[in-house]
């Protein structure tokens, strides 16, 4: 049986000492309410409800997957109660606006609360966490009715959402989205196509299912221009939120999968169901973008829910598990063997587990820091700045967590050696479930095209500059610390990540020029790229835990040994985890050559 326990001694020290969330809700007088003492109270009440209550349907719901019976879907067992105590404890509303039944806390709180929920159970949470991003939609583009009469159900949470855009024969190329919107001359539309893959897209928790769909109008321009987005719910309603007949939207089946088996993944047929437009005719694709950020950042989190999860358990294991000795002499003489965590190579893995999953979460707890800026933004250039960074930095965070997710769940699952690969551990688990994070939200590969292609080189190289002074600055920032040896020791942090922040620019420049007589360069290079970009990100935020860390051992704090595991933890990273930079600016500079030389006729001889 896996067990998890919430690291609230970890995500404290992020809130109040790495990124001081609170100075910075004081920032806006809508979060006045989340004060210190409310915060923890959530933080606990939440760290129950997902230890005691999700993670003990995390391996049960996995057995049992989701039940198909002519259109029905049916959740694993205790999926639905499990739902329901989450609706009555108010979980669903906690980051929703206060003026549709939300409570009006900031959603970086939300993140937090995604954070323990999805680790404790990411199939259950992918139920609510589909919502979210319907929600942020509908509040973003969508009409006052619109608000009155889905928005509030969502937040409630007597109503779940979908996201609808993938179709059998595109899921990357939305361009090519076949789905049908006919006008009927009364404001609303007949939506007629069919959606694949849709998560939470049937399923037995609520009475409604609001899906948030891209389809075409008639004439519309062909690819992506020609795009409008609809809501189209599974059963219709009246505007005081009675429901009414069925909208001709049904499950044709559910995906028999690799993992997340508890989260239903649901062919939609819609068949003349009457939908409302929302945002602009032929803009649909840009208002999605408001879901998919959302959906990216979760999917992020799933990277680290994933890591946290492996590492807690193989860790447990790793001190229990005895084989061999410790090749420095016997560590446990009393015993018949040492246990696995003296050997260096677990210690590997381990450390590489714990540093994934603390450095992630920083990563994912300072860009909540800007989602709540946009969603307080007061004037139109305060909403860009903060998206513009928040375009740059999203890409990173969904495959670079996601990619690193992965390999920390196949590190736990290697610690458990032969058990890791048997159902009972758990571990295997972890392993399939984590898998569909770097496919789902945009591949891997789409993420980095967007980074290099989109982020860098068409605002030519400016989001990077940008993030790369906020760095810098913080490199030169050394005045925090009173204690001179604490501030050289600073140096063995901040001199490789100036010269690595320095190499990031130089290289993209030069991937730049190259660009221009070759475009094959940037797809040839934008994985290695990418990875190398969260590399150093997510050195920034091992510099800045150490930073916090020095600080908080300066004064009187009771736990020492918490701030001395962080510090030891960056050294960990910065010497075993960033110079994979080094390897990936090779491959990344290497020409396309070698990639697309080859025929493609004889590259197999069978
Ligand atoms: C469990 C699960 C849940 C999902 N949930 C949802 C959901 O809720 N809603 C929804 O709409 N969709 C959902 N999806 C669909 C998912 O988002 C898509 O599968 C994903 O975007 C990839 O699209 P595709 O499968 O069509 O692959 P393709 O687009 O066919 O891509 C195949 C491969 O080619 C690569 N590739 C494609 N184009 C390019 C390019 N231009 N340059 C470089 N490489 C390229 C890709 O990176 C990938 O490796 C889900 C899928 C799964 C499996």
């Amino acid at each position: 049986m896996l067990s998890y326990k919430a690291p609230i001694a970890d995500i404290k020290f992020l809130i109040e000492d790495v990124f001081k969330y609170y100075d910075h809700y004081k920032k806006y007088e809508e979060f006045e309410e989340a004060t210190p003492d409310l915060v923890d109270a959530i933080l606990h009440e939440c760290a129950k409800f997902s230890e005691n209550e999700l993670l003990p349907l995390y391996q049960s719901g996995d057995k049992e997957g989701c039940h198909f019976d002519n259109g029905k879907v049916t959740t694993p067992k205790g999926f639905k109660e499990a739902y329901q105590q989450y609706i009555d404890g108010g979980w669903s509303a906690l980051s929703h606006p206060l003026a549709h039944g939300g409570q009006g806390l900031p959603p970086s709180l939300g993140m937090v609360q995604s954070e323990m929920t999805g680790t404790a159970n990411w199939s259950w949470a992918m139920y609510p966490g589909l919502s979210h991003g319907a929600m942020n939609t509908i509040n973003t583009h969508g009409n006052d009715k619109q608000k009155e009469l889905y928005l509030e159900r969502l937040i409630q949470g007597s109503w779940t959402g979908t996201m609808c855009l993938t179709e059998p024969q595109c899921g990357t190329d939305l361009g090519q989205v076949k789905t049908k919107a006919e006008p009927n001359g009364d404001g609303t539309y007949n939506i007629t196509g069919t959606k694949i893959f849709i998560s939470a897209g049937e399923h037995d928790l609520t009475e409604n299912i609001i899906h948030i769909v891209l389809a075409r109008l008639p004439d519309a321009p062909q690819g992506t221009r020609g795009i409008s987005l609809f809501i189209v719910p599974k059963i219709k309603a009246e505007q005081d939120g009675t429901l009414g007949e069925s909208n001709h939207v049904t499950c044709g089946s559910i995906e028999e999968k690799m993992g997340i088996k508890a989260s239903a993944t649901a062919v939609l047929n819609f068949d003349n169901a009457v939908g409302e437009l929302i945002g602009p005719e032929n803009k649909g694709l840009e208002c999605m973008f408001t879901f998919m950020n959302t959906a990216r950042i979760g999917t992020a989190l799933q990277g680290v829910c994933s890591s946290e999860l492996a590492f807690q358990n193989s860790l447990i294991y790793a001190k229990e598990r005895l084989s061999m000795r410790s090749l420095t002499g016997k560590k446990y003489p009393e015993q018949v063997a040492d246990p696995i965590i003296v050997h260096p190579d677990v210690r590997k893995m381990l450390m590489t587990q714990k540093v994934i999953s603390e450095g992630g979460r920083a990563m994912i707890y300072y860009t909540a820091k800007i989602v709540d800026d946009i969603s307080m933004a007061k004037s139109e250039q305060e909403r860009k700045t903060a998206d513009d960074r928040l375009g740059f930095i999203t890409p990173i965070l969904k495959a670079f967590l996601t990619e690193l997710g992965s390999e920390s769940a196949n590190h736990g699952l290697q610690i458990f050696g032969g058990h890791g690969y048997i159902k009972e551990w758990g571990m295997e688990q972890i392993v399939r479930d984590a898998r569909i994070s770097t496919l789902y939200e945009g591949t891997t590969g789409i993420q980095a095209l967007d980074l290099l292609g989109r982020k860098i080189l068409l605002t030519r190289g400016k989001s990077l500059n940008d993030f790369s002074k906020e760095v810098l600055s913080f490199c030169k920032n050394k005045s925090l610390l009173s204690n001179n040896l604490h501030k050289r020791k600073m140096n063995r942090f901040i001199w490789p990540l100036s010269k690595a922040i320095a190499n990031w620019q130089q290289y993209s420049m030069r991937l730049g020029f190259k660009a221009q007589s070759n475009r094959d360069v940037v797809g040839s290079a934008s994985v290695d790229f990418l990875m190398y970009s969260g590399y150093v990100v997510m050195a920034y935020f091992w510099a800045q835990m150490a930073q916090s860390a020095y600080e908080k051992l300066e004064g009187e704090v009771d736990n020492r040994d918490f701030y001395r595991a962080k510090i030891k933890s960056a050294e960990f990273y910065f010497e075993r985890m960033l110079p994979r930079t080094k390897s990936l600016a090779a491959t990344m500079m290497a020409d396309p050559k070698t990639l697309m030389q080859l025929d493609q006729d004889l590259m197999s001889f069978l």
